[in-house]
């Protein structure tokens, strides 16, 4: 039986956790849907390997080549386990999220988009799912179309059947999480129609693979993308994982030393997969402290993860709820999103909002969230955004709370 676990334990491992901010008041840290903050364990990998283990990887023979090869590898696998991927070739990578979709976006996109062709996006994506998208469809003469969003923050799926009935559709790409809303997107129910049309899918999973188990057996799709730095990870470490029999067919993204096999003057063969789309030196160290991030939440397990959030959102839509001319948006149903709360209070702007909650240590977002279409269809310029992790805690709400009734006495609503 496993024992309790403790989040203020947990809270231990995060050294900036105990920073005061302005006013020299408690941080509380509510802005997890942006970045996730750093337990010492990640925070010491890095240190490690430019203490004692500093080398470039896959090719000098001296022993610390060797080690900072394996230890890169090693991420690999344990990627491989934490998605349950069944082949560690498919596995890439990359800066994050935006630079995994842009791979695909100029590699398979570019050989299999032509025009007439439709890719399928949603209202609620982040633009690095929209503007890769858009530039290939305008360069392909092919379209783009939107699944649209239901008042209570949910997709309407009946129109993917629509758009995929066109026989038309070359790729659906769609995330598993919104980064404002916070829904979780049925995949069990967009795999079904995709796979029924022969149509590829493409998931961003940014937002849900930190928070919420993800076995991409299970999904079934053919590309997904996530990055470390929501994940305990650094920043400038993501992953690209891509079906085999689709990476062997892809051409490269970037051409450059690792990713060939043999260079002549007018040609080159290229090296076997992933190598093939790792061109050059790649952020060694912090792919390493992205592993200590894995071993982090696969030891708490991500149903904790889950739960946790669940207990924590619940408790704030329930008092934010309370709070008179605060509106929330996305579904009520909390089996159906993550740890993400977008609200606006009366006509306060989002800004001044995050600016009187900041003076009280609290750190929320406020802005579009980097995902504008979004905010048209909600009819907002903006939203403010409260987003947590396995480190927050029903006090940190309160606080928050506390905070959104100081600005409701400033703004005498
Ligand atoms: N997709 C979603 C849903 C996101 O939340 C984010 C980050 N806000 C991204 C993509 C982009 O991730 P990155 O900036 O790490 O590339």
């Amino acid at each position: 039986m496993q024992t309790a676990i403790s989040v203020e334990k947990i809270r231990e491992d995060f050294p900036i956790l105990k920073r005061k901010v302005r006013n020299n008041k408690q941080l509380v840290y509510l802005d997890n849907a942006a970045t996730a903050q750093k337990p010492i364990q990640v925070i010491n990998a890095i240190s490690d390997f430019y203490t004692n283990h500093n080398s470039n990887i896959h090719r000098a023979v001296h022993a610390l080549a060797e080690e900072a090869t394996e230890a890169y590898e090693v991420t690999r696998d344990k990627v491989a386990q934490f998605l349950n991927i069944k082949d560690r070739r498919e596995i890439i990578f990359v800066r994050g999220t935006t630079e995994a979709i842009n791979l695909v976006a100029y590699t398979w996109g570019r050989q299999n988009v032509k025009q007439g062709d439709i890719i399928v996006t949603t209202e609620y994506e982040h633009h690095s799912n929209i503007v890769p998208w858009q530039l290939l469809t305008q360069e392909k003469g092919a379209k783009l179309e939107y699944i649209g969003v239901n008042d209570d923050g949910e997709l309407l799926l009946d129109q993917l059947e629509t758009y995929l009935a066109t026989g038309k559709v070359k790729l659906v790409a769609i995330s598993q999480m919104s980064n404002v809303l916070g829904t979780i997107t049925d995949m069990a129910e967009v795999m079904r129609m995709c796979k029924k049309a022969e149509v590829k899918v493409l998931v961003d999973g940014a937002q849900s693979v930190p928070h919420m188990k993800v076995d991409l057996q299970q999904i079934g799709c053919d590309f997904f993308a996530f990055s470390a730095h929501k994940m305990l990870g650094p920043t400038g470490v993501g992953v690209l994982w891509v079906r085999k029999e689709l990476l062997e067919q892809m051409t490269p993204f970037h051409g450059g030393g690792d990713m060939i096999r043999e260079v002549h003057k007018y040609e080159t063969t290229w090296n076997d997969l992933p190598y093939k789309f790792e061109a050059g030196t790649p952020n060694i160290a912090d792919v390493i402290g992205f592993s200590a991030a894995l071993d982090y939440l696969s030891n708490l397990g991500m149903d904790f993860v889950r739960n946790h959030e669940i207990e924590i959102t619940k408790y704030a839509l329930e008092k934010m709820s309370t709070i008179k001319g605060l509106k929330i948006y996305g579904t009520k149903d909390i089996s159906k999103r993550g740890g993400v709360i977008s609200f606006n209070f009366a006509d306060i702007h989002p800004h001044d909002l995050a600016t009187i909650i900041d003076e009280e240590g609290v750190a929320i977002r406020s802005g579009h969230h980097c995902a504008q279409v979004l905010m048209e269809r909600l009819d907002v310029a903006a939203t403010s955004r409260a987003s947590f992790y396995i480190y927050n805690t029903k006090e940190e709400v309160d606080v928050l709370i506390k905070s959104l009734e100081k600005a409701a006495r400033l703004f005498k609503l």
